[in-house]
């Protein structure tokens, strides 16, 4: 049999591994970074194509640890998903956007879209939030909920969405075109707005291939009636296309890279008088 020392330092090399490869200390740190309120909310303007009027505003967490520095949020938000830490995680940026809502808008037309993982509708969690923390705060403005294509919902999952759906709470599939199950999606939970992923715009006059799953995706949308977000718009170029093609609403650093939320009423202020 296989001595105990061997094992110990195989566990030991194990450990090392980890730590090196910031798994453990930065699932471990997002549970003490959220009670030290290192996450901040930023957000992104989202913008209507016929008339350059802010539509809403797309918000999008940050990550500041006294230790790493910035983190990307493509590397904590996978790991939050994985440490069952995604909800509180949600729950705190519901909780912030609820407290400040007068930075934004009021008016119905104006949406503050949040990301959420599918396993958000596992449970009852992410409406029990809506009805606890953002309904009582008494927002004119709309709340969006985008959902991320990765798997195929269950039936439970539906039921959730569709009772969000009764709620009022608009409903937008984000990365559209990335995903497996795109057309099926749009089959069953008749979104609100569909966003084209970046990738996308990005092929905008380099990508004969990919522009023209782009023109596809467009069309589609607007067989089936729904809005659409061009996400990545960086070029003037980009944007005259998607305009030209009927795309009714664009995000991208062309217009504005997300920003902390106490900045965007200067932003908008600025932005309106330009
Ligand atoms: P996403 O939902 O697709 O968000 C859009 C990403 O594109 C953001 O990256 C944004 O900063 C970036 N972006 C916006 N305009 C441009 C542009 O013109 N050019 C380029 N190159 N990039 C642009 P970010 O903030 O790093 O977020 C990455 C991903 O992390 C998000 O992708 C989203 O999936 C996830 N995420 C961020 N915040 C949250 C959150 O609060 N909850 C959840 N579940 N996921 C989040
Ligand atoms: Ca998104
Ligand atoms: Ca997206
Ligand atoms: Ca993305």
């Amino acid at each position: 049999h296989i001595p105990l020392a061997l094992i110990l330092s195989l566990l030991a090399a194990y450990v090392v591994y980890l730590i090196a490869a910031n798994r453990i200390s930065l699932s471990y740190y997002i549970g003490h970074a959220m009670t030290r309120r290192e996450f901040r909310v930023y957000c992104q303007p989202i913008i209507n194509s016929d008339n350059g009027r802010c539509l809403g505003i797309e918000t999008l967490l940050r990550w500041k640890n006294k230790r790493q520095g910035w983190i990307s949020p493509d590397v904590f938000i996978p790991l939050a998903e994985q440490h069952r830490l995604i909800i509180p995680l949600t729950r705190y940026l519901i909780t912030t956007v609820a407290e400040n809502l007068n930075l934004f808008p009021s008016r119905p037309s104006f949406y503050i879209s949040i990301n959420v993982a599918a396993e958000h509708f596992n449970t009852v969690s992410i409406i029990d939030d809506i009805r606890n923390i953002w309904l009582p705060a008494n927002p004119i403005a709309s709340l969006m909920l985008e959902l991320t294509e990765r798997t195929a919902l269950s039936e439970i999952q539906h039921e959730q969405i569709k009772t969000l759906k009764e709620m009022g709470i608009l409903l937008a599939i984000d990365d559209f075109g990335t995903g497996h199950s795109s057309l099926s999606y749009l089959k069953n939970l008749s979104p609100d707005v569909l966003k084209i992923d970046r990738g996308f715009t990005a092929s905008i006059g380099t990508d004969a291939v990919n522009a023209t799953v782009t023109d596809t995706i467009i069309t589609l949308a607007q067989r089936l009636k729904i809005k659409m977000v061009a996400e990545g718009v960086e070029t003037e170029e980009q944007m005259d296309y998607l305009r030209l093609r009927g795309v009714n609403a664009l995000q991208g650093y062309y217009f504005a890279k997300p920003m902390p939320i106490n900045v965007f009423p200067l932003w908008l202020q600025q932005y309106e008088a330009r």
